[in-house]
């Protein structure tokens, strides 16, 4: 090759803006080709300083400015492994180029786009030079460059870099982005563990001062990595950085224990998530090619034709398993807790003492746990969903249609778990990077019908609606719920949480075999919550709400006008209060003290309807006894207990999901609007459904 070394006067130099570009890419991905292409014959060879690896430079005019072009060595990657990438990364860092060309292999490009994601995280400007689409093309791959460049919020170009084509205006785009930045680019989001680590380190490194020209979050990444340069350069250069070093060690060791993988391999298995999630989107592909296991499943499963079906037979399947075969162990529990009411009456004399213990303690808490078989079933499937990489393909074939809402499909995963428990739903929100669909989400989320409503339904259902009946109506208010969810996303995207839909890739991890261990441990986490809630929260309200349906009695020979003693109590008063606001829903005061004791949880609402009616009668106890109290109480028709469901369903969710609101939503106001509109809105829907009830003659 004759190389005509052409250096440019000082001064002329000096006169015209420098844009110094750097080429970087995988071997063989055309980086030399879009070299020739941009300098022509300008260009000379010489040697990283130190090391032997040759260093081409080039220059070449547009318009006003002066490019001066480097080609990088090919490199996969910018660990610190090969000569290559240090030579590559070093170069990046130290000379700090106003531009990086990542040139991309087309043909190739999941593979080719991990290095891309490597200089995203290490904070430098990036253009894409999707080469060789010509390749792509002719193996029946179209990409969508607009799409990708969304994605990953970088420019990208595509070229033919061996006919010149594209080049001009990717050089044009990378002049514009060395002046103006690219903007937000998008980084890989390494899952909640690994993050949570990430973000300890960045805060240990950022208090001792980070180091010098790179962002601490790719620190923090490279010395999960183990790293040898930067835990080098940390050692050298960060004050305490031996401890922090130590600290890095641990984390690792704890990473490893987890994860079960070391973190290097963790990590990069995130990043093909994320490349996965990314050509899922972007690339369309007509030709069979050589694909691995995970691959071949998602061809099925992320399908467009398959993969709303697949995902509806397996929410079905999930719904049959809690409920078929929740149902017998609950029936156990059910008598299990009656028999220890029982037990209970005989052993204490009549009285107060034995009052509280059978009505409040065992009536309350009891009609609480017996919902723990299905909790757990519930749990079972959703762990088994997260931990098998289900959840991420759900999440990928729901995408599309949470647009139409203003949300992402990863806002799904939250609203699905909230089928199980608000609480972990609402946590869950912090996968989504944007505020506002984080608010979005943590506000509708109350809306899909949590276990603990749960046993509302079955009670209302069980003393109301023929058992034929009873399923098909606890399924209409799931489906409520998941309308309303919809309907409110789309009224808050549209008024106060406004703002375009930032764009991110959906994550594909690999699939993985959930471990039973893993699955066994996360589904007795999250059933140990809701144990622990019945033996504290709801054993708590129960004894409250017991001595608040019992006291004050009435004195003896005071004339109660026909109505039940519990109306002298001071919940009854208080039930007197709220009455007028609930009569046009079809509710009466009993009601309307069950609702207010049900702002603590929503299975308190059993609990205080089952004191209620069980003090009421003073005569058997037990969950059958309830139903017929409450068939023979002429307020409750089959309509007034449908509207009960509706608004249990949709009124301010529990205390322990109101807090977990108010931190992660990280103001008292968020929690104070929450409460505000599902009060209004549970109002408005079952007045609606009652009256319009009535009017069609069903009252
Ligand atoms: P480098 O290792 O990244 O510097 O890659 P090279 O520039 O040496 O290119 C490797 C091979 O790919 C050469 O044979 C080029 O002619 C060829 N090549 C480069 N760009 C394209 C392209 O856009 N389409 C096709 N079909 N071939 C290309
Ligand atoms: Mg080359």
């Amino acid at each position: 090759m004759v190389c005509v070394v052409t250096k440019a006067a000082p001064l002329a130099a000096a006169a015209r803006p420098e844009i110094r570009v750097a080429l970087a890419g995988n071997p063989n991905a055309g980086k030399t080709t879009v070299f020739n292409a941009i300098t022509g014959a300008r260009q000379h060879v010489g040697n990283y300083p130190g090391v032997t690896v040759e260093k081409k430079e080039g220059e070449r005019t547009v318009g006003d400015a002066f490019v001066h072009v480097v080609d990088l060595p090919g490199t996969y990657s910018l660990t610190a492994y090969s000569l290559e990438e240090v030579v590559a990364r070093n170069y990046v860092i130290d000379e700090r180029p106003d531009v990086v060309i990542d040139v991309v292999d087309a043909s190739n490009l999941e593979r080719n786009l991990y290095l891309t994601t490597q200089f995203i995280e290490l904070g430098v400007s990036v253009v894409v030079c999707l080469n060789m689409v010509d390749m792509a093309e002719s193996m029946g791959r179209s990409i969508d460059t607009e799409l990708l460049s969304e994605l990953l919020g970088v420019p990208v170009v595509a070229t033919v870099a061996s006919k010149s084509e594209g080049v001009e205006e990717l050089l044009t785009v990378a002049i514009q982005t060395a002046r103006d930045g690219h903007g937000a680019a998008r980084d890989v989001r390494y899952g909640r563990e690994l993050e949570e680590h990430i973000t300890e380190l960045v805060e240990l490194l950022e208090g001792a001062g980070g180091l010098p020209g790179v962002p601490s979050r790719w620190v923090a990444i490279k010395l999960l990595e183990d790293d040898q340069e930067v835990c080098g350069d940390v050692a050298r250069d960060v004050p305490g950085g031996e401890e922090l070093l130590d600290h890095v060690v641990r984390i690792r060791a704890h990473l490893e224990a987890v994860v079960g993988d070391d973190a290097e391999l963790a990590l990069a298995d995130r990043r093909y998530g994320f490349i996965n999630g990314a050509c899922a989107e972007a690339v369309t592909s007509s030709a069979e090619e050589a694909v691995d296991w995970t691959e071949r499943i998602d061809r099925v499963v992320t399908s467009r034709v398959l993969g709303i079906p697949i995902f509806l037979i397996l929410m079905w399947g999930m719904f049959e398993l809690v409920f078929r075969f929740g149902a017998p162990p609950m029936g156990w529990l059910e008598s299990g807790f009656g028999w220890l009411g029982t037990q209970a009456a005989a052993w204490l004399p009549d009285g107060p003492l034995q009052s509280l213990l059978v009505d409040g303690i065992i009536g309350g808490v009891g009609g609480v746990l017996i919902f723990v078989p299905q909790i757990m079933l519930l749990f079972l499937v959703i762990s088994l969903f997260e931990d098998s990489g289900y959840m991420s393909r759900a999440a990928f074939v729901v995408d599309k249609l949470m647009h139409h809402i203003g949300l992402h499909g990863k806002s799904f995963i939250p609203m699905l778990i909230g089928f199980g428990c608000t609480v972990p739903a609402i946590m869950a929100t912090r996968t989504l990077e944007s505020r506002r669909d984080r608010l979005t989400t943590m506000l509708v989320t109350p809306l899909m019908s949590c276990g603990a409503r749960l046993p509302v339904y079955v009670l209302l259902t069980g003393a109301f609606f023929a058992p034929q009946l009873a399923g098909k109506v606890i399924f209409s208010i799931y489906v409520l719920g998941v309308l309303l969810a919809v309907l409110m996303a789309r009224i808050f995207r549209s008024t106060i949480l406004t703002g375009p839909l930032t764009p991110f890739v959906m994550e594909l991890p690999p699939y993985r075999m959930p471990t039973l261990m893993g699955t066994l441990l996360h589904m007795w986490e999250r059933a140990w919550c809701y144990i622990r809630k019945a033996g504290t929260m709801i054993l708590a309200a129960s004894v409250v709400i017991w001595a608040l349906l019992s006291y004050p009695t009435p004195p003896a020979g005071f004339d109660l006008q026909g109505e039940p003693e519990i109306a002298y109590t001071v919940a009854g008063r208080l039930g007197r209060v709220i009455e007028p606001v609930i009569r046009p829903l079809g509710f009466d005061w009993k009601i309307g003290i069950s609702l207010t004791a049900g702002m603590a949880a929503k299975e308190v609402v059993v609990a205080t309807l089952a004191t209620t009616y069980s003090i009421e009668e003073s005569e058997e106890t037990g969950s059958t006894a309830v139903r017929e109290a409450m068939r023979r109480d002429p307020i409750f028709t089959p309509l007034v207990a449908y509207v009960l469901m509706v608004f249990v369903l949709i009124y301010p969710p529990c205390l322990a999901a109101m807090a977990v609101l108010w931190r992660e939503s990280g103001s008292w106001k968020w929690l104070a609007f929450a409460v505000a509109y599902t009060t209004t809105l549970a109002w408005l829907v079952s007045f609606i459904v009652y009256q319009g009830g009535r009017a069609l003659g069903l009252g």
